[in-house]
């Protein structure tokens, strides 16, 4: 099997995965994107993926991103930033990343905004929820959330597309989700626009389907294991 058949067929059945989830609570499947998260994987598997239909990938450091994101500057793409952000760094994100998923804190928001400005792009922005019992791993933590979403909404550059958040480790995905889910009804009675929910990984996309999310992040999935990064 060629590397371009192997990963048609695993994102086949990812796609089967998703509809399945979304039709077994009665959604429907198209209201669920697929972002496919290429972090390790060299460029010809990105192009590839783009060949077989995939329009959003992610990434979660810059500069591998920034690389990839120049090799394959021709191909339709839309770059995520799903990864620890630096503010020193958000220049540099501002001008490959279409949506930036992994805003957690208030310094963040002012980085990006002058970023976006001096690229003279509008960011897309996700706020990224912790949903851990205690903050460490990313993700702003849920009494926060609000007013990081409100800042956002008012920056120059930056568009408020919703939340995003990872499972805990160990722990209930469903549960978890189930949480992400209340916060996201809270944060729409204010920011009515902010409808994007990006939860679910290889592991646990039926649980975040099943949630409400309306982009799953799928990695192992369809590209296979990823080396190890020390
Ligand atoms: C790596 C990563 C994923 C994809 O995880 P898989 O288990 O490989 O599907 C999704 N979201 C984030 C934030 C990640 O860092």
């Amino acid at each position: 099997m060629t590397r371009r058949e192997a990963l048609a067929e695993n994102l086949a059945s990812v796609h089967r995965r998703i509809d399945d989830a979304a039709r077994s609570v009665g959604r429907a499947p198209g209201d669920v994107r697929l972002t496919v998260v290429t972090k390790t994987f060299p460029a010809s598997d990105v192009a590839l993926l783009a060949e077989l239909g995939v329009t959003d990938v992610a990434e979660n450091r810059d500069q591998e991103a920034r690389q990839k994101a120049e090799l394959l500057g021709d191909l339709p793409l839309r770059w995520h930033m799903i990864g620890q952000l630096q503010r020193n760094k958000a220049n540099s994100v501002a001008r490959w990343a279409r949506v930036v998923e992994s805003v957690d804190r208030l310094a963040l928001v002012s980085a990006l905004s002058n970023a976006a400005l001096a690229a003279d792009r509008e960011l897309e922005v996700l706020v990224q929820v912790c949903l851990d019992p205690e903050p460490g791993r990313g993700g702003a933590m849920p009494a926060e959330v609000l007013p990081l979403c409100d800042l956002v909404e008012a920056a120059a550059g930056l568009t408020l597309a919703g939340l995003m958040a990872v499972a805990p480790h160990p722990g209930d995905p469903a549960e978890a989700f189930a949480r992400l889910a209340a916060l996201r009804e809270t944060v729409l009675t204010q920011h009515p626009n902010a409808t994007t929910l990006s939860a679910g990984m290889s592991g646990d996309l039926e649980e975040a389907v099943t949630h409400g999310a309306t982009q799953v992040r799928i990695g192992g999935a369809i590209l296979g294991t990823r080396p190890v990064v020390a």
